[in-house]
């Protein structure tokens, strides 16, 4: 068979700027953020016609960050505690033949801002600067498959407790009324999902950081959740 070249029609700018802490699916973290930016020539308003009346679409994008590791016949997915080994196929890795992802993620808007055409996108599992390789509609008619089956990966829980300090909450608040972003609200729905991995999660001991827009948000293990104890200023 030929070889196929894609060329990314847009790029997503996200609230994500490292691996850690990006939630394992799309729809875990609904205030997770981000815009995909349409690049030339394909950035035309007539391309995007009718897509304004889908409330979801599917980004079909590059693994950009890791396709240089290459791919495994076999995979230790988080869902089985990275123990057991599954066939690539089986799971949703990065590490695959061709690193292609697909996400749905939520249609916020269209916008027009400086000179670029950008779809607003929420509820996102997907690294800053993930170049896009095409977007297409949800169709619920199609995509809802009411008896379908989970195999190794049922939905998850979801449900860890997280607190913030007072001082953690005024940040949010005061980054809130300068960004409109909604910080905490990202963060405690990161940390419910534990975005540790499964080796750590027997451990008490550490403190961790992540690093959301251009901050590094600190957290620890404390009466069995999450603890938000300072959010800095931080790039990875
Ligand atoms: N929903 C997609 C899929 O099923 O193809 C991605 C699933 S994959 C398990 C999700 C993980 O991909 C995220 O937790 C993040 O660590 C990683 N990721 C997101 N964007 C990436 C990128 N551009 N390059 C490499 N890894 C990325």
């Amino acid at each position: 068979m030929p070889s196929v070249t894609f060329t990314p029609i847009g790029i997503i700018h996200s609230c994500f700027r490292q691996k850690f802490g990006i939630p394992r699916q799309p729809g875990l973290v609904r205030a997770a953020r981000g815009e995909l930016e349409l690049l030339p020539p394909y950035n035309r308003r007539e391309a995007l016609a009718g897509l304004e009346g889908f409330s979801h679409l599917w980004i079909h994008f590059i693994f950009h960050r890791t396709m240089a590791e290459g791919w495994r016949p076999t995979i230790r997915p988080p869902r089985l505690g990275g123990k057991k080994r599954v066939g690539v196929f089986a799971t949703r890795s990065t590490h695959r033949p061709n690193p292609l992802g697909m996400s749905v993620v939520r249609l916020e808007s269209i916008v027009e801002r400086e000179g670029k055409l950008l779809l607003e996108l929420s509820g996102i599992d997907l690294l800053d600067q993930t170049p896009v390789v095409d977007i297409k509609p949800y169709l619920p008619y199609a995509d809802i498959i009411d008896d379908a089956s989970g195999g190794f990966a049922p939905e998850p829980d979801g449900g860890a407790a997280v607190r913030f300090t007072v001082e953690v909450e005024q940040f949010c608040d005061h980054y809130q009324r300068q960004t409109r972003r909604d910080l905490r609200s990202l963060v405690e729905q990161i940390l419910a999902q534990d975005p540790r991995p499964a080796y750590l999660h027997q451990s008490s001991e550490r403190s961790y950081g992540m690093h959301l827009w251009e901050l590094n948000v600190r957290w620890r293990i404390e009466d069995g959740g999450f603890l938000v104890y300072l959010i800095e200023p931080g790039e990875p």
